[in-house]
């Protein structure tokens, strides 16, 4: 049994079999084979070793002609490795005796040489776990050929373990299947964070480096709720941690019933539960789980779920399908925030020092203004479909909210000329998550129609924390005072002018801050469907007197530690069950 500590970024706890998804985007589950396939099998694996030798030997050649003998052994000794007559023993026995796929034996048979390097200590050790690694890559190459397994190709309940997800790849997984993932990498606002908790299911991020000691098959439990990992765990912590899997179905039986009464606090005041959506499918979990509407649309998933460039059809298409869903309830669509960690399929600038603080959302827009029009000129057609807001992301000046807003006139001018019909009176809104935009709430104002604050951003922009970053997570809190009162500001200089402002950012689905943000003035939440019976079962156990009393505590202490024990204290207070 081995225990990793990581980020916890999805709540819940799976316990399955793992699956390890390489660099390479293939996964190597482990699958039997028919007592017939096994001759066959063996042939197929021996092609593959001869034909990765071959590869191995032709840079052999080409590395002694280049860079002579010495460089080329690299080499000699690779080919030596991989064409050992024990290693093909063994894996024929694999195959053979326990009808193992070869991809799977491989893997293995190669992961258990390269921990028995690993655990020696020295570098030219670690060099030589490298070199089998390598070879167990080409290896693999070979084997699965054409046959690659992406993980769109399951058909069993898996978990997963892998260095990186990208947002894309995340959003991606089936959840019929993935029932849990880890990551080496990842901080705990990343949008790969961000997408596991719409997909609700557990997932743990930044544990470091851990594939090795794994071949995949083994059973791994996920806690999602305190950030660990369990790889190969005794009886004990099985049975204890199928206990909790039993406690967690019942706590959210127990919201279930929650659905269909007000999001309404002891003193009567009502609160408006909105969900954040990527996908046109979510709104069925919006809708299941009692929002009254959709509060933030990222609609740049639409790019990064494809090759090219959608067209406005498919913009459209993907649109009307939220409104049409929504049967009446209201959506806010976010124009496209990609770059940073969000990367699409058509070039981007690839020499980024600081990407989140580069070509990133609404700059990128202004850039590539068509691209930008011809988002908008879809949302503007689909806005007859039902009520539909539009809001900028990332604004940091006034003259950028100036210019988005031109190009959404020259689209609605187009439009108009073109004889498309549209609505006019739509209202335009932006997200505050650059902490000038809070400083200049005052000039904001008189621009935008509504604002939603963005904690994930307005977090990392306040604190100089990169969202992404395992090793700097700590930091990363909306705990921090410093952030707690720019969202004061925000809220009072909306207040002060009369301008609607929500919260759409995670935290907001955190239960620990409801009541802080309700104290400081918010009554528009949006968060990620599966969290909205938590949220609403604090909003209907307190009184808005009570959270401002709350929140004018932490906002004059000194430390993020400090402001979360008051919360967590607080919580507690109202709901002794309410896991924090
Ligand atoms: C945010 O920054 O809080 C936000 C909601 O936007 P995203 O997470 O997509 O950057
Ligand atoms: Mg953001």
């Amino acid at each position: 049994m081995q225990r990793l500590q990581g980020i916890a970024v999805s709540p819940g706890v799976a316990i399955g079999e793992a699956v390890i998804f390489g660099n390479e985007g293939f996964r190597i589950a482990r699958r039997f084979l028919p007592r017939e396939a096994v001759n066959a099998e063996l042939r197929r694996l021996d092609e593959a070793i001869a034909a990765a030798a071959k590869e191995i030997d032709l840079n052999r050649q080409r590395v002694a002609e280049q860079l002579g003998d010495d460089y080329a052994a690299i080499f000699s000794a690779h080919l030596q490795m991989l064409t050992d007559r024990k290693l093909r023993e063994e894996l024929e026995q694999m195959i053979r005796d326990r009808h193992y796929s070869p991809e799977y034996s491989v893997s293995r048979a190669l992961r258990r040489y390269a921990k028995v390097f690993l655990s020696l200590q020295g570098d030219t050790m670690a060099e030589r776990a490298n070199d089998i690694f390598d070879i167990e890559k080409r290896l693999l190459r070979h084997l699965l050929g054409q046959r690659r397994e992406g993980l769109g190709e399951l058909s069993s309940e898996v978990l997963i373990l892998a260095h990186n997800l990208t947002p894309s790849e995340t959003a991606n997984l089936n959840p019929k299947f993935v029932k849990g993932f880890v990551t080496e990498t990842g901080g705990p606002g990343s949008h790969t964070a961000i997408v596991a908790e719409a997909l609700d299911i557990p997932a743990v991020v930044g544990t470091g480096p851990f594939l090795t000691e794994v071949s995949g098959g083994e059973t791994v439990i996920i806690d999602g709720d305190n950030g660990l990992v369990i790889l190969q765990p005794d009886e004990e912590t099985l049975a204890r941690y199928r206990h909790e899997v039993d406690e967690h179905r019942q706590l959210a039986a127990k919201l279930e019933t929650l659905r269909d009464l007000p999001p309404v606090t002891l003193d009567g005041q009502h609160i408006t539960l909105l969900g954040n959506i990527e996908f046109p499918a979510e709104v069925e979990q919006c809708l299941a789980r009692g929002a009254e509407g959709v509060g933030l649309y990222r609609t740049e998933f639409l790019y990064l779920m494809r090759d090219i460039q959608p067209s406005e059809d498919d913009h459209h298409a993907a649109y009307r399908e939220v409104i049409e869903a929504l049967g009446g309830l209201p959506v806010i669509m976010r124009t496209l925030d990609l770059g940073a960690d969000k990367i699409p399929n058509f070039p981007m600038p690839d020499d980024e020092r600081n990407p989140f603080l580069g070509l990133r959302s609404i700059r990128l827009a202004l850039k590539h203004v068509e691209m930008f029009r011809t988002q908008l000129r879809a949302m503007l057609r689909a806005s007859t479909a039902g009520p539909l807001k539009i809001m900028f992301p990332l604004i940091s000046n006034v003259l950028e909210l100036r210019r988005a807003k031109m190009v959404l006139s020259d689209a609605m001018e187009d439009l108009e000329e073109e004889g498309i019909p549209f609505s006019r009176d739509i209202e335009v809104g932006m997200m505050v998550e650059v902490p000038s935009a809070v400083v200049m709430m005052d000039h904001f104002v008189e621009e935008a129609d509504f604002f939603s604050i963005g904690t994930n951003d307005l977090i990392q922009y306040t604190l100089a924390v990169d969202r992404s970053n395992k090793d700097v997570a700590s930091l990363y809190t909306g705990s921090d005072p410093a952030v707690l009162r720019l969202i004061k500001m925000a809220i009072d200089s909306a207040g002060q002018h009369g301008r609607p402002i929500s919260m759409c950012g995670q935290m907001c689905g955190n239960p620990m801050y409801t009541m802080v943000l309700l104290g400081l003035g918010l009554r528009t939440l949006s968060i990620v469907p599966a969290a909205i019976p938590e949220i609403k079962r604090v909003c209907r156990s307190v009184t808005i007197p009570q959270c401002e009393e709350v929140a004018a505590r932490v906002l004059s202490l000194e430390s993020a530690r400090d402001v979360r024990t008051v919360l967590r204290e607080e919580l507690l207070k109202i709901l002794p069950d309410q896991p924090v």
